[in-house]
């Protein structure tokens, strides 16, 4: 018997849960949804593999929004995605994020405050010795100034927002099938039926590419360009023998950052462009902390001279090689194809801000809540990049 569901989302993490999410929780929507994974241990998940930090501090508008919603969304998490009672937890810490800059980097900080100020964003800009006086553990030689955020910053558990998408998700009656979509068959201007790789075919009326690194291989299997691609990224956890009393996600003039977790510290750098390679492994390079990583601490925390590397791991990035920004919402030709993809780094805080704007897309057609129209697939086409300038 064919199977069949109005909507298919293939890719069970943050993202196509979410979506399942806010589609199964609109009274306006009545049709059947499908989350297709092909891994519920998460293993290699992105989200399962990310740092999860909050910020508001972006240089695109539609980014602050995105994780001010994120913020207030995640404040009443445990109430909002409770099933029968069970208030789930993200294990939410506030810490602002601490942006700091040499001269050369002073206008741009000093821009993006001029963007997210208004929008509700709350950061201050510090001067050197303002930072000296208010971090005596930050070495501030050389920094012309720093960007604090007070309010709506900080981390949670990425995995636990994930699973109490997931499972409120299914509470509200989307269905949740371990497989892997491998085909898709297209007829004219529409994906008619996705094909799993345990054999038999679903049909949808709508596709969703959740696929998180992968999203550029499945908008593939619908004959789709997607300029998405898998970049790995290290992080590693440290402890310090003299601790200091930072709660911020701090991130040096040279990308590098940290933040506190627990008693230790995660720290990491993405790499220059053109050592950025696609990559689907895991392994962990040591030498990257060795010697681009760790320099940077030690100079700019002196306590950090003393670190000792407790373990580290890899994750992919879902990497937007066109501008680094989320691409939301339906392919211009294949109009029952759409995207939650590309974001580049800052996925996490902005899934309930995603979720719902793609199953607005879905249900009404248009946007009800923020307008993410400047993130369709259309500006790829247009050669029209939206560059964000913090990408972490
Ligand atoms: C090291 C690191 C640090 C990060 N730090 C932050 C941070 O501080 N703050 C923040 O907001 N974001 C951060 N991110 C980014 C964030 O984690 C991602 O943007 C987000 O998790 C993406 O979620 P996703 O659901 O799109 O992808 P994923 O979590 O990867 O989910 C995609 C799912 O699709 C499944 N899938 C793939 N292909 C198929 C197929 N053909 N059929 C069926 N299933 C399939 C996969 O198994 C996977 O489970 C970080 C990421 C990394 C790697």
């Amino acid at each position: 018997m064919e199977r069949s569901y109005d909507v298919v989302i293939v890719g069970g993490g943050v993202m196509g849960c979410s979506v399942a999410y806010w589609l199964a929780a609109n009274p306006d929507f009545t049709g059947r949804i499908a989350i297709i994974e092909r891994d519920p241990t998460y293993a290699t998940a992105t989200t399962a593999l990310s740092v999860g930090s909050i910020r508001q501090q972006f240089s695109t508008p539609e980014n602050v929004q995105m994780s001010l919603f994120g913020a207030e969304f995640l404040a009443g998490v445990g109430e909002r995605l409770a099933v029968d009672g069970d208030r789930p937890s993200v294990s939410l810490v506030s810490g602002g994020y601490l942006f700091l800059a040499t001269e050369a980097g002073r206008a741009v900080l000093e821009a993006n405050h001029r963007i997210q100020r208004p929008l509700g964003a709350e950061n201050v800009l510090l001067s050197a010795a303002e930072l000296a006086e208010r971090f005596p553990w930050l070495n501030t030689e050389g920094l012309a100034m720093g960007s604090l955020g007070l309010r709506h910053e900080g981390w949670l558990d990425p995995y636990g927002l994930l699973h109490a998408f997931r499972r409120k998700a299914m509470s509200l009656g989307a269905a949740y099938l371990k497989d892997r979509v491998v085909a898709m068959r297209r007829e004219g201007g529409r994906i008619a039926a996705v094909t799993l790789a345990e054999g038999g075919e679903i049909a949808c009326g709508m596709v969703i590419d959740a696929a998180g690194p992968q999203a550029g291989a499945v908008a593939a299997l619908a004959g789709i360009e997607l300029p998405v691609r898998p970049r790995k990224r290290f992080v590693f956890v440290v402890d310090c023998r003299t601790p200091i009393a930072c709660n911020q996600l701090v991130i040096d003039p040279s990308g590098v950052y940290f933040r506190p977790e627990g008693r230790n510290y995660l720290c990491g750098l993405s790499p220059p462009e053109d050592q950025d390679p696609d990559c689907e492994d895991f392994t962990i390079d040591y030498s990257w902390f060795d010697d681009e990583v760790w320099p940077v601490l030690a100079h700019r925390v002196p306590a950090f001279a003393e670190l000792k590397m407790l373990r580290a791991w890899a994750g992919l990035y879902e990497y937007n090689t066109f501008d680094q920004n989320a691409i939301l919402g339906p392919h211009p030709e294949v109009a029952n194809f759409h995207f939650i993809n590309g974001f580049s780094g800052h996925g996490v805080q902005q899934s309930p801000a995603a979720g719902r704007a793609v199953s607005e897309l879905v249900i009404y057609g248009g946007f009800r809540t923020l307008d993410l129209g400047r993130f369709s697939f259309a500006r790829i086409a247009a050669n029209a990049p939206i560059r964000e300038l913090n990408v972490v």
